[in-house]
């Protein structure tokens, strides 16, 4: 059942992905008895983004299976949602979003829950059929089908959505080559040894990963993809190229209401923006996080669901800073990586498991206490780490070294 656009709501969501559905339903679990209306541009319900470039590339997952909610369920809990209508502006003096389809649309209080979108190739090539995105369910649908015709893949960017897709393509019967300008794998987002081990098992599982290499264009004939040439010239043949190089906050419609705009929508600790009637949450938000020692803007399922509960449980009454535990997984392969806390700038590690069984997990700290936990096919492991990292006082070097860095141990330690 699709309901009209309510002229005016006491919550107002933009976005219709993870943290915005999120949001609404929390609203509800929290005994929020108001009006609740969510705006998404995309034509489709809310979603489940992770399986685009794993599962449901493979085949094994369906459509169906990828959506976070029934409408029912909507219907049942009274959220609203418009889908395939985009809100073009923000008028914070009437507090009224002017949406696409020329309706507006009042607030009591607005979430601002915009995500993120695809960093395109802006080099030479860029027009050409057969470069590829993905970040959309119609992008996931148009990739597929043009896997199945193409033999030689490029990617490029070997982040976790180029990593997974490859990994795809390569059990699809590609042949594969993946390349990075850094010279390791996921380099922002885990430690060196973990790119060095996930490089080895792309190679053995056939996927060339080519890294520290700068690549000049992408080669077409008649207006088709024909292969990536680099910087030095050389080219490979390709019929399909992913562009996997990171995300962009959909930022613009809150820079253009007057609302800071760093990376994201800069909001507190409470998730609030400057502007005490506008929240912000999910991929769109730049916010403090205690995890990472300052700022930072988050691009995971996990950050997007609580932060969807935290301002939630503010606006149902029950004020509470963002203090989550950051994780995060990625499927490549036969290969799950899981990461509990944020890793950047670790000094020391201790590596637990077995390398050689594909099942380990390297505990990493920084100035003497744990900051993360990355897994390799232990998922027991990420579950503890999450706990261990939520204690209040963390775990210290030496803490880890006297209970022989044995997780169950450390995570019934202390209370958080
Ligand atoms: P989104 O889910 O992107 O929702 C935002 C919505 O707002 C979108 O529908 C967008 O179209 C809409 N919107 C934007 N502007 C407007 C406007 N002006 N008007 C109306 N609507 C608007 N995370 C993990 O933790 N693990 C994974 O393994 C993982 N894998 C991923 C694989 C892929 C292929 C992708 C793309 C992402 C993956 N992620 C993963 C990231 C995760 O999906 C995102 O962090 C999460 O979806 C963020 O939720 P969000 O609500 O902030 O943004």
């Amino acid at each position: 059942m699709t309901h009209p656009i309510a002229d005016h709501a006491d919550v107002v969501i933009l976005g219709a992905g993870q943290a915005g559905l999120q949001a609404a339903l929390s609203l509800r679990e929290e005994g929020f008895t108001g009006t609740i209306q969510m705006i998404g541009d995309e034509s489709v319900l809310p979603y489940q983004r992770p399986p685009l470039s794993k599962a449901f590339m493979l085949g094994t997952m369906t459509e169906d299976a990828l959506e976070l909610r029934p409408q029912a369920m909507l219907d049942k809990l009274d959220i609203r949602l418009a889908t395939g209508v985009a809100a073009v502006r923000i008028d914070r003096s009437a507090r009224r979003l002017a949406l696409s389809n020329g309706q507006s649309c009042g607030y009591g209080h607005l979430i601002i829950a915009t995500g993120s979108r695809v960093r395109r190739w802006s080099a030479a090539g860029a027009g050409l059929d057969g470069v590829a995105y993905l970040r959309t369910l119609e992008d996931a649908r148009a990739l597929g089908a043009r896997l199945e015709s193409a033999d030689d893949v490029a990617v490029i960017g070997a982040g976790f959505i180029g990593l997974e897709f490859a990994a795809v393509a390569a059990r699809r019967g590609k042949r594969v080559r993946v390349f990075e300008a850094a010279d390791r794998p996921m380099a922002r987002a885990v430690t060196p040894a973990i790119s060095a081990f996930f490089r080895e098992r792309h190679e053995i599982a056939g996927v060339q990963v080519s890294c520290g290499v700068s690549l000049a264009a992408i080669e077409g004939e008649a207006g088709r993809v024909s292969g990536v040439r680099l910087a030095g010239g050389e080219v490979f043949s390709a019929q399909l190229v992913l562009v996997g190089i990171g995300g962009i906050a959909n930022a613009e419609i809150a820079a253009e209401a007057g609302l800071a705009v760093d990376n994201g929508v800069v909001v507190d600790e409470m998730l609030l923006t400057v502007d005490p009637a506008i929240s912000a949450i999910g991929d769109c938000a730049n916010h403090p996080n205690p995890f990472a020692g300052g700022r930072v803007r988050l691009e995971s399922v996990q950050n997007a669901i609580d932060q969807g509960r935290v301002v939630a449980a503010r606006l149902a009454g029950k004020p509470q800073p963002y203090r989550a535990v950051p994780w995060f997984w990625s499927d490549q392969g036969d290969l799950k990586l899981q990461m509990a806390g944020l890793t950047a700038g670790f000094d020391d590690q201790v590596e637990i498991g077995s390398r050689e069984e594909a099942r380990f997990s390297l505990l990493a700290f920084r100035e003497g206490r744990l900051i993360g936990i990355e897994s390799v096919n232990r998922p027991a492991d990420n579950m503890l780490a999450r706990r261990i990292l939520a204690r209040s006082e963390p775990v210290t070097r030496a803490e880890a070294d006297a209970a022989g860095h044995d997780l169950k141990s450390l995570a019934g330690g202390r209370a958080a």
